[in-house]
């Protein structure tokens, strides 16, 4: 049994980033949330594209108005009005000035604004009352960023303030990197799917379904093939067929030590590297990672190595296997940058007693919540056994327990796994 740190190690190794130029793909801007970019991305426009007024209020020269005051006002004549969208046609002499607007462009000759507040209109005339600080108020083309220079560098993955960024500086088409295509099997005679009436002794394969959810929110795409058969050929056949179409294979059940436990032999006999068999984690304990090398495992062939996760079949240990192992996994296949590979563990302050029977890193799920500026870890009411999975729901943190350990006390901090929030940062 492999400590947790070093499974995350090892798989954090077997694990071959998407090809910044062969596995990516063009697309619009459009359809770009969530994705990563496989290339940098520049603009042929200026940020601000030309000089502009951060303020409404009056464009001046400076040299008219540094004497202003109340006691002593400069009156300047108004040549023009330029609200945002307008083009100048005037250019600013000496004695003269124009309205303005925010966002609108500065007018020729003019080179500083005047906050509304600190002027009086005089029909066509404006009296300055206070002299301005020289270019005060002017958002200078390309002060916030020159065409041509990196705007967005690759790695980053695309929110609502990428997109923001990318929209303004027009540019639509982006390179980003494909989604990484997870096949999902599910392995027990046992199994029914959830439109099937329930005959006793069948359980619903629920992991099929919470697999391919986790992997639309962790940005992949899943490949589900459904219910496979305890039956060795079948079995065979089955991960045969996931292996060229996938970057990665999740299955679910199988790799315990049961009489119907057949995933690490078919591995063996297709060709993978097993290179992890079991975990000291709870709950999850048996897991096994494998590694089909390019162009093997299957006719067809695939030109990249697929790693491959045999996730035990118990609905909780297979989803929180998931988070823990599979995610990083996951973020390093899709194409983040490596500060974001790691799971994203937080002291929260435990509102529970937590034990643990100190033999394996352990799991406890629950809610990791922001109260008042801490973050606060609620155990999820009901049964912790790994065969409930129904207390599953709503849960936001993994509190951990570390091996040695046997109790975490109301009020004490606790090291909480944040789960659930794929997208974030
Ligand atoms: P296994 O790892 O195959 O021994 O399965 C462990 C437990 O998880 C058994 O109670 C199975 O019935 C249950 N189980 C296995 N696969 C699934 C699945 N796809 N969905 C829900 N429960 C499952
Ligand atoms: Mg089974």
């Amino acid at each position: 049994m492999l400590p947790v740190n070093q499974a995350e190690s090892i798989i954090l190794d077997l694990v071959q980033p998407l090809d910044s130029q062969l596995d990516s793909e063009i697309i619009d801007l459009s359809a770009a949330t969530g994705r990563i970019l496989a290339a940098p991305v520049t603009s042929q426009l200026d940020f601000p594209h030309w000089d502009n007024s951060a303020m409404d209020g009056y464009a001046v020269r400076y040299a008219d108005v540094h004497s202003a005051s109340e006691q002593q006002p400069i009156r300047l004549e108004l040549v023009e009005d330029i609200p945002a969208g307008y083009q100048p046609q005037k250019t600013i002499a000496a004695g003269q000035s124009a309205r303005i607007f925010t966002g609108a462009c500065m007018p020729q000759g003019a080179d500083t604004v005047v906050m509304q507040e600190h002027t009086l209109r005089e029909d066509n005339h404006v009296l300055i009352l206070q002299a301005p600080k020289p270019q005060g108020f002017v958002r200078h083309q390309a002060s916030f960023y020159r065409a041509g220079e990196p705007l967005l560098a690759t790695g980053i993955q695309l929110g609502a303030p990428e997109i923001a960024v990318l929209a303004a500086a027009q540019c639509t088409e982006l390179t980003v990197y494909r989604r990484p295509k997870v096949a999902i099997l599910s392995t027990g005679n046992e199994l029914v799917t959830p439109y099937q009436p329930l005959q006793p002794g069948q359980i619903v394969d629920s992991n099929q379904y919470a697999l391919a959810a986790w992997v639309t929110l962790c940005g992949g795409i899943p490949k589900v093939q459904g219910i496979v058969r305890d039956k060795p050929d079948a079995l065979k056949q089955a991960i045969a067929q996931a292996i060229p179409a996938a970057d990665m294979v999740l299955s679910t059940g199988g790799v315990s030590v049961g009489d119907y436990d057949y995933v690490d032999e078919i591995l063996a006999q297709l060709g993978a590297e097993i290179h992890i068999r079991s975990v000291a984690v709870k709950p999850g304990k048996p897991l096994t990672v494998a590694m089909f090398p390019p162009h093997q495992g299957n006719k067809k062939g695939s030109s990249h190595p697929v790693l491959y996760f045999g996730l035990p079949g118990n609905p909780v240990s297979a989803l929180v296997s998931c988070w823990r192992f599979v995610q990083p996994a996951m973020r390093k296949r899709s194409g983040l940058p490596m500060q974001r590979w790691k799971p994203r563990f937080i002291n929260a302050i435990s509102r529970n007693e937590l034990k643990s029977d100190g033999r394996r890193e352990s799991y406890l799920w629950g809610q990791l919540q922001l109260v008042e500026g801490n973050y606060e870890f609620n155990l999820a009411g009901g049964s912790h056994s790994s065969g409930n999975l129904i207390n599953l729901a709503q849960t936001t943190g993994l509190a951990m327990i570390p091996v040695g350990q046997t109790l975490i006390l109301e009020g004490e901090t606790v090291q909480v796994l944040s789960v659930g929030f794929e997208f974030s940062r």
